[in-house]
């Protein structure tokens, strides 16, 4: 590869690619690299140091029954997790159909139309519901939003978080007792409450509804099988966690959330929306929906800032769904229940005060002075309790509570369970879905007084009625079912994915090992520190690396996307203008070829703003930018920059333009998404920047899930330090905080964030070592530089560095072959379909390109055969140019090709099936067909659809 670009050796080649000013002096001060077997001993011992209690904390995290066949044919499937975001929907039906069942799975739950998927976290997901609301509810711009007292601590601190940045007040309050004077644009309840009451929101919504106010209501799921849901009450939205659904504790994440909302809502619903469309030959086919990029259209005026969601988390909480059932949902939330009520009643006769009688899974307990003895004497027993406050405890059961357990904690308390009680909520286990049959013919037909709730509140309605959550009911259908729908997706276990900026490398087996472990998956986030001293370590551990490797001083991994990382890292640098007096520096400059996350994340800190035009030849414009920086002189908060830019080309004047926004009193923001160019080479924390988020799911061999989970710590200067998110739960039954401030804004509800994905990077960073790091950093330039030499006479390389070369990705420049023949980046990424190749970054950052980042992980056989494809589809764009055939009939834009097109007897297209289906020999032995052809995005926009549609329409 060396030889092919004229570099002698690999050094070389990264001294001529990277600019000496920006080189840090000193290799990676990291622990020797360790074996395979080491580390996975290494991460034993750390687990080993977790406790592991029955987790009755509740507060929004439940414990749950990961059925195996899921657990290792989805979580623990590459086929699943190694999938990217399913922006080609012709290679992604199977992960889209299933987070299609996760829409219309909330939608029936909840009782309204239209939900996403999805949300990064319940907290941050309520707090989009109250943007969402500000924006949809004109109704008066100084009206309040107010929440319900009875929300989750946690909640209430990330909505406050957001409001505070945006400027405005929300407003808790006791919404029991009706709604307080003066106008409101929106208020937001939970049910059950966070001291477990079931409540009937009716009258409040009504209130609410008259006065002019939008209504979002905070819903655990599994009650919903059992309780009226908001969308029959009313609400406008509904919010919550979808993680009892299968989704292990993960100590706070990463879990899906989320977010449906009334008719007319759904064109401001913020993250990802699956619809259904068609494809070239009508056949229905699912596709991301209007919000598709949305930020790389709308950047500070898009609905929201999130792009990596939390799909692996969804898919699983969907295919918990199918394979329960309605009933079997039912019959999970009917165990639970009846549980809970078998200790009100030990409780009760025992003389324990419970502070609610209505209730799902929690009871609340009132214990005067004694909860810390309390909480301490159940811990004993093996049990985690949820310390409210000095009198105060409360216990939440779930789907893995037994009948032991419910005694046990009954004995804690003093109390006895009654063999009657007790025989109550026996149960039979259903032997096919492990699923629980109903509990009693009574409960079964929601007879007034079988639930510890108000009669008015159970639910009537069905749910689950689409033929997919009646369909999956043996292991053997499940594992088909699991495998059909992979078979439809394109993902790293079949092909490179060569994504400018989205970096998507090996997810090693060993790195990923160890998530499932039940000491560290087990673990409840806020489960008391004596139990977390396995998870607290690895976490400083990989904290301490993270900040050599970036050349900062403190991190937090709180955020749990890069998304959320930007949005943190600019909320510390506007808190620390605010603190130095300086409320009027709130300008942001982002490069007109930023990422649209930066500017979107940039408005919801409360910044304003303003494009820095790029030079023709990619770099930011110096005479631009010292124009802005003169007109804002008094009010610049910061630059973002990403580096190397997202145009893949290291720029040298990276470090001035920092010193000049630095001169003019601004932060400095560097997006740490390309960091797989950095590693072990330059730090940018020594290079100007006084805050980077990091993608743990890009560089740091986190995989992708399709959409997510992400990680997108967020690194600072020393003096950020004291800005980094801060713990949720302050002062209450959490873990302690390290680097992370406690005093900072939480931006998720748990203090790290997607704490269960994290010993993968950590891993990663482990087994790699200085070295390590380092060679994979110039290997990905090796592979980005050599493609872009290999594919330059084919297609011309858009922008470049030193001496012609590129950094860790390239951009192909289309925009004259479309000129000249009509062929659009798109045909060229659908057409690599049919060569069985992932597309790709289409259009960003520049319309009409390809952006290729091959990264270290790919060997030169299989970029070999990327080339191969591309220097192949060049050619039919010639034949194109040269009249051989019409651009409607090439095989260009008639691509992908499925099966059933290719061998169907009615072919009349002026190239051979073969030149559709093999245009390279090595096609004839290992071969994908896609199962649709090419997707028509706008009928499906016209047409909006965003739920299971009826088998008869896959008829014919
Ligand atoms: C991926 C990416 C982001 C956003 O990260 P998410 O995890 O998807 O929110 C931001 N900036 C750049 C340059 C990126 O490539």
């Amino acid at each position: 590869m060396l030889d092919a670009l004229g570099y002698a050796s690999l050094d070389e080649l990264v001294d001529t690619a990277v600019p000496a000013g920006i080189r840090s002096s000193a290799g990676l001060d990291l622990p020797p690299a360790r074996s395979e077997e080491q580390i996975l001993a290494d991460l034993r011992e750390l687990a080993g140091r977790n406790v592991l209690k029955t987790q009755l904390i509740g507060q929004g995290f439940s414990g749950t029954h990961t059925p195996p066949v899921i657990l290792r044919n989805v979580l623990e499937s590459p086929a699943w997790y190694t999938a990217y975001t399913p922006y080609q929907p012709e290679i992604s039906q199977g992960r889209l159909e299933a987070l299609l069942n996760f829409q219309t799975m909330v939608a029936d739950l909840t009782g309204l139309p239209v939900a996403n998927a999805s949300m990064l976290d319940e907290s941050s997901a309520a707090a989009e519901a109250v943007l969402l609301m500000r924006r949809a509810n004109r109704a008066g711009a100084d009206a309040r939003t107010v929440i319900d007292a009875n929300l989750f601590p946690q909640t209430i601190a990330v909505i406050r978080g957001r409001a505070d940045a945006l400027g405005f007040e929300v407003e808790v309050a006791d919404l029991s007792t009706g709604l307080p004077e003066g106008a409101i644009s929106g208020i937001v309840l939970q049910q059950p409450g966070d001291d477990g009451a079931v409540q009937d929101h009716s009258t409040v919504i009504a209130e609410a509804k008259d006065r002019g106010a939008m209504v979002t209501v905070i819903a655990d799921l599994l009650s919903l099988t059992l309780i009226v849901p908001p969308g029959e009450q009313g609400a406008d939205i509904a919010v919550g966690n979808t993680q009892r659904f299968g989704v292990p504790l993960f100590y706070g994440g990463p879990h899906a959330a989320y977010l449906a909302v009334r008719e007319g809502l759904e064109r401001s619903l913020p993250g990802r929306l699956v619809g259904v469309s068609k494809d070239q030959q009508g056949r229905p086919a699912y596709r991301l929906a209007l919000q598709t990029r949305e930020q790389h259209i709308r950047r500070e005026k898009a609905t929201s800032n999130i792009c990596t969601a939390q799909a692996l988390l969804a898919i699983t909480a969907s295919m918990y769904a199918v394979y329960h059932g309605p009933e079997g949902l039912r019959g999970i939330a009917e165990r639970t229940h009846a549980h809970a009520r078998a200790l009100a009643g030990a409780l009760e006769k025992a003389g324990v005060e419970l502070v609610r009688h209505a209730y799902f899974d929690t009871i609340r307990v009132r214990v005067p002075g004694r909860a810390a003895a309390v909480v301490a004497a159940a811990a004993t027993a093996g049990f985690n309790l949820r310390h409210v406050d000095p009198d105060t405890v409360s216990v939440s059961f779930d789907e893995t509570t037994t009948d032991e357990i419910v005694t046990a904690v009954a004995a804690v308390f003093g109390g006895t369970i009654d063999s009657t009680a007790s025989s109550s909520c026996a149960q039979s286990q259903n032997p096919i879905t492990g699923g629980v049959d109903s509990a009693t013919d009574a409960q079964n037909d929601g007879v007034a007084g079988s639930y510890a709730f108000d009669p008015a509140l159970v639910r009537t309605s069905a749910y689950l009625t689409h033929p997919i959550f009646h369909s999956v009911r043996s292991e053997t259908q499940m594992l088909r079912y699991l495998r059909r729908l992979a078979d439809r997706d394109l993902a790293l276990d079949r092909t490179m994915i060569p994504l400018g900026s989205c970096t998507m490398k090996l997810n090693s087996t060993a790195e990923m090992a160890a998530i499932s472990w039940p000491e560290f998956a087990g673990i409840h986030p806020y489960a008391p520190a004596d139990q977390t001293a396995g998870w607290r370590e690895l976490i400083r551990r990989l904290e301490d690396w993270l900040i050599e490797i970036t050349g900062y001083d403190g991190i937090s991994l709180q955020p749990n996307a890069g998304s959320q990382g930007e949005y943190a890292g600019l909320l510390a640098i506007r808190r620390y203008h605010l603190a130095n007096g300086h409320a009027e520096r709130d300008i942001c400059l982002i490069p007109a070829s930023a990422h649209g996350t930066n500017a979107a994340s940039a408005v919801l800190a409360g910044l304003r703003v303003v494009v820095v035009k790029n030079t023709p030849d990619g770099h930011i414009d110096m005479a631009d930018l010292e124009a802005k920086i003169a007109e804002h002189a008094g009010d610049l908060a910061a630059i973002m920059i990403t580096y190397p830019s997202t145009y893949g080309v290291y720029d040298v004047d990276v470090r001035e333009v920092c010193d000049k926004v630095h001169a003019a009193g601004g932060q400095v923001y560097i997006d740490g998404a390309n960091m797989n160019a950095l590693v072990g080479l330059a730090k940018p924390g020594e290079f100007g920047g006084d805050v980077s988020h990091l993608n743990l799911h890009k560089t740091f061999a986190i995989p992708h899930g399709g959409g997510g989970p992400g990680v997108g710590p967020v690194a600072v200067a020393e003096h950020l330090v004291p800005y980094l998110p801060g713990d949720p739960v302050a002062g209450g039954a959490s873990g302690t905080s390290i680097s992370a401030s406690e005093g900072g804004v939480p931006v998720v509800a748990t203090l790290f964030g997607s704490a269960g994905v994290l010993p993968i990077s950590y891993a990663y960073v482990a087994m790699m070592g200085a070295d390590g790091l380092t060679r994979a950093t110039e290997s990905a330039l090796l592979s980005a530089n050599y493609v872009a030499a290999r594919l330059r006479d084919h297609f011309p390389v858009l922008f470049t560095g030193n001496r012609g070369l590129v950094a860790h990705e390239c951009i192909l420049d289309l925009r004259e072959l479309t000129a000249a023949s009509g062929v659009t980046a798109e045909d060229v990424a659908k057409r690599l379909i049919d060569f069985g190749f992932h597309a790709p970054t289409l259009a960003f950052p520049v319309a009409g390109t390809l952006m290729v980042e091959p990264t270290e992980s790919e060997d030169l056989a299989e970029i070999e055969r990327f080339i191969e494809a591309m220097i192949a589809i060049r050619a039919e764009i010639d034949d194109i140019v040269a009249g051989i055939h019409a651009l409607e009939d090439s095989p260009l834009r008639n691509a992908p090709h499925p099966a059933a097109v290719v061998v169907s007897d009615d072919w009349d297209r002026p190239y051979t099936r073969e030149q559709g289906a093999f245009p390279v020999e090595r096609l004839r032995v290992d071969k994908y067909f896609p199962p649709v052809s090419r997707i028509d995005g706008a009928f499906g926009d016209r047409n909006l659809v965003c739920a299971c549609p009826p088998p008869e329409a896959f008829e014919g």
